[in-house]
């Protein structure tokens, strides 16, 4: 972990056996799985690449996306 890393990225497997990640603000709780810690950039393009932002931290609204 770094100093600059104030986003995180989880990966999590379902049930079903399918992996997906999400974003998540640093100090996020809500998911639980195998972490890696990125800068504001990095969360940025995963966001613009289309990992799913996380719900309840909001990283995609303190950078600034506007996808509504
Ligand atoms: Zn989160």
């Amino acid at each position: 972990m770094t100093g600059s890393a104030r986003f995180k990225i989880v990966h999590k497997v379902s049930g079903g056996g399918e992996e997906y990640a999400t974003v998540h603000q640093r100090g996020c709780t809500v998911d639980s799985g195998e972490r890696r810690w990125i800068d504001a950039h990095e969360a940025w393009v995963a966001l613009s690449d289309g990992v799913p932002g996380c719900a309840y931290c909001r990283p995609d609204d303190v950078l600034g996306f506007d996808d509504d």
